[in-house]
């Protein structure tokens, strides 16, 4: 929690400041709640999100007739929370079915730190005394197996991959599922290629992909990635993603280098799937189960 808040807290606490700032004025009143939902939005919490919060706290400051800054403060933190959803089952399923590997595709548009993830991800995994395997299914770049070879090495894991530059992504992913079978891995983990082209393109990519590895083994959990400092940008992305594939869990990265954490609400209000993990940095020790107490008290710092 201490790491989490420092990191987050560096760059996040404009939302806290800055909420703290308005409810300890003398009196709220609707140029502060509009200030308040100003601060939201900002925070990238999205309209509708933004909105209904101070609708809530409007309300609920109403009822209890106070506007005492710690009482205040502790319903927006009840607030955030109920929209963060404390209830969200965020555990990453590393349990395949009986006798095969948990198999996890990540796949995320280029450049938002999917590669860097199966890396954490597989060292979170190993330390959780797991037998780990690597894809790397992203055959489009000549560096992107070099590269998830060079995480593989460095926490320990195999890489399965092609030689061959441009080989057919969805071969390369079964390999190293049916690799992962044969030596009765615990967990496949395969990295895609993020080349965000039309939605037609992506979905033929990833549904084939997807067919053909569950010929080796069931595909329970599919990552989607997506960087938090992109804010409206990578929101838009993610939905693209959404109707390709069915995504089962968001990692955020890049969490150390935004003030909008507030990102987290916005997209799990668009997919209704939960954030799952967070990259807090480019280290391998740089990715955290994502905790909506954790990190509503990290924003509110
Ligand atoms: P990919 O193209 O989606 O596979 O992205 P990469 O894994 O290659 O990452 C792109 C860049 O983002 C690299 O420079 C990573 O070190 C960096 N990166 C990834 N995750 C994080 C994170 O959580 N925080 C920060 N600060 N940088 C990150």
């Amino acid at each position: 929690l201490a790491r989490l808040r420092g990191r987050l807290s560096k760059s996040n606490n404009v939302l806290g400041k800055g909420l703290l700032a308005l409810l300890t004025r003398e009196r709220i009143d609707q140029d502060v709640w509009d200030e308040i939902e100003d601060t939201l939005l900002m925070a990238d919490l999205g309209t509708d999100a933004s909105l209904e919060l101070v609708e809530n706290l409007q309300k609920r400051v109403r009822i209890e007739g106070t506007q005492d800054p710690a009482h205040v403060k502790a319903m927006l933190r009840e607030e955030l929370l109920k929209l963060v959803d404390p209830t969200m089952d965020r555990s990453i399923n590393s349990v395949g079915a009986p006798g095969k590997p948990a198999v996890v595709l990540v796949v995320g548009v280029n450049g938002v730190g999917k590669t860097t993830t199966v890396g954490k991800l597989a060292r979170v995994l190993v330390a959780e005394d797991k037998d780990v395997l690597l894809g790397a299914a992203d055959t489009f770049r000549a560096a992107a197996a070099d590269q998830l070879e060079t995480w593989g090495a460095r926490v320990g894991v195999a890489t399965v991959r092609s030689e061959q530059e441009g080989a057919d992504p969805a071969s390369v992913a079964f390999d190293a599922v049916q690799a992962g079978v044969d030596q009765e891995s615990d967990v496949v983990l395969i990295d895609t290629a993020g080349r965000l082209q039309n939605k037609a393109g992506l979905m033929d990519q990833l549904g084939k992909i997807k067919r053909v590895v569950t010929k080796a083994a069931e595909v329970d959990e599919v990552l989607l990635v997506i960087d938090a400092t992109t804010g409206q940008n990578g929101m838009t992305q993610a939905k693209v993603f959404a109707e390709a594939v069915n995504i089962t869990g968001i990692v955020l990265t890049k969490l150390d280098g935004t003030a909008k954490g507030g990102i987290v609400v916005a997209i799990q209000r668009a997919l209704g799937v939960p954030v799952k993990l967070i990259g807090l940095g480019e280290g391998p020790d740089d990715l955290a189960p994502f905790d909506a107490e954790q990190f509503v008290d990290a924003l509110l710092d």
